[in-house]
C-alpha cells in the first residue's frame, strides 16, 4: 500500500463541457480508476494518481494551495483567479504546466442584433453583463473604458432581453447561444482552452517522479493525436523531394529494398495529420507503397 502522501492528486471538473475530454486524457495516460460519478475522490487502480472532482471554479485555489498537485482548468477561470489574488508573485499562484487539445472557447463581447459595435467607443458608459467581471475590468482599464460591470453566475446571455445590460462579455465556442438569444460577437478579448496547471510548491522526489511520468504521458496523448506513421518506397534520386513533403516530420529512417539499387524503403512519423493531397504530391514525386498507419503511444 503507497503512503497517503505519496499520492498525486489531479483536480478535474466533475460535471461539464471539460469532464469527458479530462477523464479521457487520463485514461489514455494509463490511468484505471474506481468510477462511480457521485463519488468526489476516484483512486487510481494502478498508479498512485487520485482525481478528485470538483467544480471547475474550485480547481486553481486547490492547486494554489498544494491541495491537489495538478488540475485541469479552461485558461478563463485560471486567468480571472490569477486577477483575483493580484499579480504580485506569479510563481507563488500555480505553474501553467501545458495547453491541451480541448475546451476551445473565446470570451467576447455580444451585443443585441441591430446594434453596430466599433470597439471601445462602443462600450463606453454601457452597462455590461459577464461571469468573469476581473478578466472584463482589467480588459477596460487597460483600454481606457469607462463602464459598468453587471456581475452574473450564470445565463448571462438573457441579460440585455431583461433589461440588465445593454450587451455581454461572455464564452462563446460555436455563437449558437448567442444567436438563440439575438445577440452577435462583436469582438474577443481572451482566446481560451483547457490547461492543466501544477502546485508552486516542492513536491517531495517519490511524487516528483510520479508527476514527470504523467505529464510525460501526457505530452505523448497530445501528440500522438494528430501523428501518422507513414511507410512508402522512393527511388534514391526523389529521397530530397520526397522527404520536403512530409509534414512535420524528423529525420526518416531509410532501409534498403532486397535486390534493388535504385529503390529504398522510407519510414517516418509525421506530427500533423496527413491528408490526400500529400498522398498524391508524394505519388507524383515518385513514391509508391504508400502507408498511413494511425499511432497509438509515443515516448519523445
Ligand atoms: P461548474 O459546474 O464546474 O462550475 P461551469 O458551468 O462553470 O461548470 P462549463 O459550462 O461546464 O462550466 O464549462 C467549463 C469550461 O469549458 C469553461 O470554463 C470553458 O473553459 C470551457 N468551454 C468551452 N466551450 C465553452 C462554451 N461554449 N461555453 C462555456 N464554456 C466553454
Ligand atoms: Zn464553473
Amino acid at each position: 500500500m503507497q503512503q497517503q502522501t505519496a499520492r498525486i492528486k489531479i483536480a478535474v471538473q466533475k460535471s461539464g463541457r471539460l469532464t469527458d475530454h479530462s477523464l479521457e486524457l487520463l485514461s489514455r495516460c494509463g490511468l484505471s480508476y474506481s468510477k462511480g460519478r457521485d463519488q468526489l475522490i476516484c483512486y487510481g487502480e494502478n498508479m498512485p494518481v487520485d482525481v478528485l472532482l470538483v467544480r471547475d471554479d474550485d480547481i486553481p485555489s486547490l492547486v494554489q494551495e498544494d491541495i491537489c498537485d495538478l488540475g485541469i482548468v479552461g485558461l478563463n477561470v485560471v486567468e480571472e483567479y490569477r486577477l483575483g489574488i493580484g499579480t504580485a508573485d506569479a510563481s507563488a499562484v500555480f505553474r501553467q504546466v501545458s495547453l491541451l487539445d480541448f475546451g476551445h472557447c473565446r470570451l467576447s463581447f455580444g451585443v443585441p442584433d441591430g446594434t453596430s459595435f466599433e470597439g471601445s467607443v462602443s462600450l463606453a458608459g454601457k452597462r455590461i453583463a459577464t461571469s468573469y467581471p476581473r478578466i472584463l475590468k482589467d480588459y477596460l482599464q487597460r483600454e481606457g473604458v469607462d463602464a459598468t460591470v453587471v456581475e452574473f453566475s450564470g445565463a448571462v446571455e438573457i441579460a440585455p432581453s431583461l433589461g440588465k445590460a445593454d450587451l455581454i462579455c461572455d464564452l462563446v465556442s460555436s455563437g449558437s447561444t448567442l444567436r438563440a438569444n439575438q445577440l452577435y460577437e462583436a469582438q474577443t478579448i481572451l482566446e481560451s482552452r483547457a490547461a492543466l496547471i501544477q502546485t508552486p510548491v516542492q513536491v517531495p522526489e517519490e511524487k516528483a517522479v510520479w508527476i514527470k511520468r504523467l505529464l510525460q504521458r501526457i505530452e505523448g496523448v497530445q501528440q500522438v493525436r494528430e501523428s501518422k506513421y507513414i511507410v512508402l518506397h522512393a527511388p534514391r534520386s526523389a529521397l530530397d523531394a520526397i522527404r520536403a513533403l512530409l509534414p512535420g516530420s524528423e529525420a526518416p529512417t531509410i532501409m534498403p529494398l532486397d535486390g534493388r539499387d535504385d529503390k529504398v524503403a522510407l519510414h517516418a512519423v509525421c506530427r500533423e495529420n496527413v491528408f490526400w493531397e500529400t498522398l498524391e504530391q508524394l505519388k507524383e514525386a515518385g513514391a509508391s507503397s504508400i502507408l498511413v498507419l494511425p499511432v497509438e503511444k509515443m515516448l519523445a
